[in-house]
């Protein structure tokens, strides 16, 4: 194809920010981290492998992911526990934070909410940084492991994407159908995995997690939350998903109530301020 006699010119045209976060309200990381220091477990939910779990957090209280038994990656799924039309919204979160987020960013909500749901408080795998690949861990690139793509790209009818696993167990949970349960169920984040995107074509790549057993992803919930976690079939994503080959373990879901007090200054986020008039 012919290029403009000024293409290199355009190519070097220096990027900016899309959303620079320098005037987004930042979570008091001190607040949560002295919080976090004096923890009371008040629940724990195992989310089976190629299966999904659904939990409870209240506003003021932490929650882990925790790898117990292998590496294992984990697609996570929040709403609103008072109205499930408010969801976690990967595209705005990976808009704001990047393609991966880590201790100190936030999982924020679906419009017309669009406030933090939880706050990252602590990642054993902060570590890893940015690979020679462009990979990294706990993505919001990524959709969720599902059954119409796999039976797109391979045919078949597989039951244990991690759509699958979380519409029915959200279906369990509403005393719905898996079906109507499914449109609840959104883009996630996907924790522990590590992925990005190839620098030659561009395209959704993943690898095999560095998570091991012992290592947690920790959040702060901002507002009462419903979470529903999938134990991936693709076990660590060092090879394949959508299928029962790969290797897989459980993950560990545990509530913690902090000591009373210890949230000096903290409010629950409200509603995004904008009007809703759309110039009307
Ligand atoms: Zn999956």
């Amino acid at each position: 194809m012919t290029q403009p006699k000024d293409a290199a010119a355009r190519r070097a045209v220096k990027p900016v920010i899309c959303y620079p976060v320098e005037t987004l309200p930042a979570p008091n990381m001190p607040v949560y981290e002295a919080a976090r220091q004096n923890l009371t477990k008040v629940d724990e939910v195992l989310a089976p492998a190629r299966d999904a779990a659904v939990f409870n957090v209240p506003a003021g209280h932490f929650f882990r992911i925790s790898s117990v038994e292998g590496s294992q990656v984990g697609d996570l799924n929040l709403w609103s526990a008072n109205d499930l039309s408010e969801k976690f919204y990967t595209g705005k979160t990976r808009a704001l934070h990047g393609t991966h987020i880590t201790t100190g960013q936030q999982m924020w909500s679906s419009f017309p909410q669009l406030r933090p749901m939880a706050t990252i408080t602590h990642d054993t795998l902060g570590w890893y940084g940015i690979d020679e690949f462009g990979g990294s861990v706990h993505d919001v690139i990524g959709t969720r492991c599902d059954p119409y793509t796999h039976n797109l790209l391979a045919g078949g009818q597989y039951h244990h994407c991690c759509h699958s696993n979380l519409s029915r167990a959200m279906g369990d949970h509403l005393g719905i159908t898996a079906q109507e349960a499914e449109s609840h169920v959104h883009d996630v984040l996907n924790v522990f995995m590590c992925t990005g995107f190839t620098r030659d074509t561009g395209q959704y790549f993943m690898k095999g997690s560095p998570v091991r057993p012992g290592d947690y992803l920790e959040f702060f919930a901002e507002i009462d939350l419903l979470g529903c976690l999938s134990a991936c079939p693709g076990g660590d994503c060092s090879d394949k998903h959508s299928s029962d080959s790969a290797q897989c373990h459980p993950l560990l879901i545990e509530v913690f109530k902090p000591a009373d007090d210890s949230l000096e200054g903290w409010k629950s986020p409200a509603m995004n301020g904008y009007n809703r008039s759309h110039g009307l």
